[in-house]
Parts: structure tokens; C-alpha cells; sequence
């Protein structure tokens, strides 16, 4: 068996170690006699599987006593709705942020139910910056601001988050999750589907803060609403127990490793690897305003449609799989999450290096 090195978006590489454990405990998880995937979610076994999970997220992120954490199905687009579903309902109105297409579709889904004002936007020059903010756009009316943290597909992030002084911000971070070190007590909600950066699809994470509980519409869907998952610890239905339990031996990685502080400095150097070559190099460049560069997500082209055809096949060839852009954008794109090895970059760009000179 041999493992390659996957710059997938997601789902996404994950930490071999995670990997190692979960398939050592396939079988049998512990005393139980039985596989995690045939645990009943009300038993003993299982309940110290979730809340061992949320414990171990709670002492990464420095998540706040009055903030819930709660583990959704749905993914990250069925917050697109439930978050205006829960919150819009304060004022009717709303602040969006458009960096790219899920911002895009989370702000369309939101004005399904209330009045939305696109504070900014860089769709003029293909979502390939992150757009100055005038704080006089701002609505102080606004019952949320909504940001996506990071672009997955087009490579920017918010370096800093904007001071939405009394309205609660909240974000979409499901590509930069645990990647950096963030203060979760400026945010109303985080959001984020797990397959990026924390562990195998089937589970979103919403980290809430207490107060926005509690002030659905009228007409959201039980499912739909915080509270329901709030009252019952995740467990008012059944949870996706497989994916949460995954996601706990993820935490456990990152925190055997240093925790987020450790593993920012070592995607800081990762995608200075990379980002040092594309500046360096005569045919390969990235793509975004460099003040906006994200460390997770690095589009880069070589300005020639069949020599990207020809790297990406080659590329492939050599063990470097999932490196074909988004198709809305085209190129290339390396998606280096927390769980990319550092070698696996320096080895992409040796490739790269290699591919140059022969071509
Ligand atoms: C992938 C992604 C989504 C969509 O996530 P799903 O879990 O597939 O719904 C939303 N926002 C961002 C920033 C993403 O990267």
C-alpha cells in the first residue's frame, strides 16, 4: 500500500495517525465488543466519544463558557439557511461580504427569508482579492454580519476580521477551521463542515454563542432550529456518530502535535514553500492579491490551458493527486490543510521545479 500525497479541497487528507487509530479500533472500540458504527448514540461508550470530541475542540479554540458547540448534519450550505432562519428574525436585515460562491450562495439563501445588504464584493475581478470594507455601508441594524473566512476555491482569506462593533459577525470558516489561531469571542457563530480541515464529511460544526439561541422564526423547520440541537447535546436525533468520532481522533492529533498555535507556524512555512516558488518562478503564478493569500487553498497557473492539462496529468502520475482547480476558475489549486506533511508541499514543488525545467 502506498499513500500519495492528496491536495484534494475536500473531503481532504487526513492525519495518518487518526487513520491508524480508528482502523486499530474498527472492530472492537474498547471494552465495548462492538465497532462505533453500531453503538446505539444514548450509550455510555458513545457519549464519551462526543463529549470527549466537543471537550477536546473546546480547549483548542479557547471556546467561551457561553458558547455552545454543536455537532449538525447538513454540511456547511445547510447553515446557508439555518443561520438567517435563527437570527435574521431580530431586525429582518443582514450584512453579507461576497469573497467568492459560497459566500454568494449563503447570502442568496438569506434574503429567502429577510432583506440583505452585500456590504462588499470582488466578484469584478473573480473573487481573486479580498474587497476594502467601508464601515458606512455597515447596517447598525443588521441582526448578523456574515463573512466567509476563507475562500476554498478562489485562495484568499480575511487576514484580520472586521469590527462590526454591537452586530454579531459571524462566519463561515469551513476551510480554515483550526488552522490559525482565532478568538472565538469576537465571533456570534462559526460554522463549518468537517471534511476540510477537522475530519471525514457527514458532521458540521456550529460554535454559537448562547444568547443568539432561541430566536428562530416562526416557520423554521424543528431540525432547522439551534435550539433543538442546543437542549439536546447534539443528540435530539441521531448524530452522525462515525464522523464524529473521526473528528475527536483529529483533535487528539492536533493537540498531541502543539495544538493551533503549532500547527499555524507550520502552515505559515508550508504555503511559504509553495507561494516563495510562484514568485520565484517564470512559469507558474498564483492567481490572488498577495495581502489576501490563503495559507489552505493555493490557485496558481501557468497561463497556458494545455501546459495545466499536461502538469495536472503528470503531476498525477507522480503521486500528487486532486491538483485541478475549481472548475468555475481552472488552473491548478493545492489545498494544504492542517493534515498536508510539510514534505508533501516541498515535494509538489520539486515537481514544480522539475516540470520548468523540461518544459
Ligand atoms: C466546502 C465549503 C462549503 C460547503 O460545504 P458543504 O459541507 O459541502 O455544504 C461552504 N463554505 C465553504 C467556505 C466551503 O469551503
Amino acid at each position: 500500500m502506498k499513500r500519495i500525497y492528496n491536495f484534494s479541497a475536500g473531503p481532504s487528507v487526513l492525519p495518518e495517525p487518526a487513520l491508524k487509530k480508528a482502523a486499530e479500533e474498527m472492530l472492537c472500540y474498547g471494552t465495548s465488543g462492538m465497532s462505533v458504527m453500531e453503538m446505539s448514540h444514548r450509550s455510555k461508550a458513545y457519549e464519551s466519544i462526543i463529549y470527549g470530541a466537543e471537550a477536546l475542540l473546546r480547549e483548542l479554540m479557547n471556546i467561551p463558557d457561553n458558547y455552545k458547540v454543536l455537532f449538525l448534519q447538513g454540511g456547511a450550505s445547510s447553515q446557508f439557511a439555518m443561520v438567517p432562519l435563527n437570527l435574521i428574525g431580530k431586525t429582518g436585515k443582514a450584512d453579507y461580504v461576497i469573497t467568492g460562491s459560497w459566500a454568494k450562495k449563503a447570502s442568496k439563501e438569506a434574503a429567502r427569508y429577510g432583506k440583505v445588504n452585500n456590504v462588499a464584493s470582488s466578484e469584478d475581478a473573480t473573487f481573486s482579492y479580498i474587497p476594502e470594507l467601508d464601515k458606512s455601508k455597515f447596517d447598525p441594524d443588521a441582526s448578523y454580519f456574515h463573512v466567509t473566512s476563507n475562500n476554498t476555491i478562489y485562495g484568499t482569506r480575511f487576514v484580520d476580521f472586521p469590527d462590526t462593533g454591537n452586530v454579531p459577525l459571524l462566519a463561515d470558516m469551513s476551510s480554515d477551521i483550526l488552522s490559525r489561531v482565532i478568538d472565538v469571542s469576537k465571533f456570534g457563530i462559526i460554522y463549518a463542515g468537517a471534511q476540510k480541515n477537522m475530519g471525514p464529511a457527514g458532521v458540521t460544526v456550529v460554535i454559537i454563542r448562547e444568547d443568539l439561541i432561541g430566536n428562530a422564526l416562526d416557520i423554521t423547520p424543528t431540525m432547522l432550529n439551534y435550539k433543538t440541537h442546543s437542549d439536546n447535546a447534539s443528540m435530539f436525533n441521531t448524530p452522525p456518530t462515525y464522523s464524529i468520532y473521526m473528528l475527536g481522533l483529529v483533535l487528539q492529533w492536533l493537540k498531541d502535535l502543539g495544538g493551533v498555535s503549532a500547527i499555524e507556524k507550520i502552515n505559515e512555512e508550508k504555503a511559504n514553500i509553495l507561494y516563495d516558488f510562484l514568485d520565484s518562478s517564470s512559469m507558474f503564478k498564483g492567481t490572488v492579491a498577495k495581502k489576501d493569500r490563503s495559507i489552505m487553498n493555493i490557485p496558481f497557473v501557468t497561463g497556458n490551458e494545455e501546459l495545466d492539462a499536461k502538469f495536472i496529468k503528470e503531476a498525477k502520475e507522480n503521486g500528487f493527486e486532486n491538483l485541478k482547480g475549481h472548475r468555475s476558475v481552472g488552473g491548478m489549486r493545492a489545498s494544504i490543510y492542517n493534515a498536508m506533511p510539510k514534505e508533501g508541499v516541498a515535494a509538489l514543488v520539486e515537481f514544480m521545479k522539475e516540470f520548468e525545467r523540461m518544459n
